[in-house]
């Protein structure tokens, strides 16, 4: 039996040793007839081997790189790149009980995409490659990991490029609504299965915990979700807010509070423009405030909206600020790139009329790490500023 083949163009085969492991339906030579989800065999015009990919029949993605070695993707295969990518993570967080286990491409398992929390996994299968292969992730994912529950949640929109239908729910063992882990001293719960993405946001759990040495006096969190920076701005302050829009976040929230013995947290359910509109025509001011929005921009021809919306909360931001206060900026938007934020922080700045440090530039935790080439595993931008 041979081995399915696609042939590639020279520009996808250059894409390929560029680092980048997307090849697009125009790099290809032809059309395959193949079923979507197979592994394939990658060769370029000369007929060369250049790989083994995941093959997708709906995306404008074709082919995502799995290995450019000659390696059989069997079971093994895949058991060693989780194993790999755990093993980055033991190392990185000893002791810690919740990190991105697996980033997808960046972690060279393209489409896959697992979360820890505690003793529970969440997962998302997000090419038709991951989705074809969904049992042997789930039985991999319970050997390594050993959980007590996997929830699957394959409700992200890129599932419809393709052509795959929207799914959540229990994969294996049990999950409760409510489950637990921890971000350094804090204790955090989160619903895997009615919460945002896979349950929480991990990729700031490090931005999270970097916020201790500047947690002091009031400060503010504005689009809380289930409190997590205001929480770790709770052991520093004397008086936090969380701000969040959804109504069903507030009784989350409120008992995140309450197992951390954070009295000094107050929850407010409001759109954070407002709130800061209203707090800027007041004389109340804050020593730290954290601004960690949803993407503004979505797609390329949002862009100029976004702007709008972010140099709006930035402006407020850093006019509700005491002297020598901190500004978390962050921003998700991967149409809008570091320095395209920056600029809109700078120009924030010079309205604000006030000088403006930047203390640090962070990005994705390291257990979101970034594939060098692949701008896309770049989405993330975090800036801690002072008001000098
Ligand atoms: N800071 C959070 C993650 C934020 S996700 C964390 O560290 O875990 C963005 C949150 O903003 C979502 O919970 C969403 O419900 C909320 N949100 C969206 N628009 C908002 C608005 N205009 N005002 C306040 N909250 C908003």
């Amino acid at each position: 039996m041979s081995e399915p083949t696609v042939t590639i163009t020279r520009r996808g085969a250059d894409r390929l040793a560029g680092g980048h492991p997307w090849i697009y339906r125009s790099d290809l030579a032809g059309e395959p007839r193949l079923a979507g989800g197979e592994v394939v065999r990658v060769v370029d015009a000369r007929g060369w081997f250049r790989g083994r990919a995941f093959y997708s029949s709906k995306s404008q993605i074709a082919l995502r790189q799995l290995t450019r070695e000659d390696l059989a993707c069997d079971r093994d295969f895949f058991a060693a790149r989780i194993r790999a990518a755990k093993e980055l993570r033991e190392a990185t967080f000893p002791g810690a009980d919740a990190w991105r286990a697996v980033h997808g491409e960046a972690d060279l398992l393209p489409g896959l995409v697992v979360d820890r929390y505690g003793d529970y996994l969440s997962v998302q299968l997000l090419t038709q490659g991951a989705e074809a292969r969904r049992d042997l992730f789930r039985e991999l994912l319970e050997e390594i990991y050993r959980p007590r529950g996997i929830v699957e949640r394959s409700d992200a929109k890129v599932r419809l490029l393709e052509g795959l239908e929207q799914r959540k729910g229990l994969l294996a063992g049990q999950v409760p609504e409510r489950v637990e882990y921890h971000e350094g001293e804090v204790v955090l719960q989160v619903d895997l299965m009615a919460g945002q993405k896979t349950g929480g946001f991990l990729d700031q759990r490090e931005n999270r915990l970097a916020l201790a040495p500047y947690a002091r006096g009031v400060g503010l969190d504005c689009f809380s979700y289930v409190g997590g920076f205001a929480l770790q701005l709770a052991r520093g302050c004397q008086k936090v807010t969380a701000v969040e829009i959804s109504e069903q976040m507030a009784p989350l929230i409120r008992d995140n509070a309450r197992a951390n013995g954070a009295a000094h947290l107050e929850v407010v359910t409001a759109n954070a423009f407002d709130f800061l509109k209203q707090k800027t025509e007041s004389a109340e001011r804050y020593d730290i405030i954290v601004l960690d929005p949803p993407a503004f921009a979505k797609s390329k021809a949002s862009v100029p909206a976004a702007e709008r919306g972010y140099k709006e909360i930035n402006l407020r931001g850093l006019q509700l600020l005491k002297p020598g206060g901190v500004l978390v900026s962050a921003s998700c938007s991967f149409h809008l790139d570091e320095a395209h934020f920056e600029e809109i922080l700078r120009s924030a700045a010079a309205d604000s009329k006030r000088d403006v440090q930047i203390i640090e530039k962070r990005g994705a935790g390291r257990d979101h790490p970034v594939l060098l080439g692949v701008r896309e595993t770049r989405y993330l931008k975090c800036f801690i500023l002072r008001v000098a």
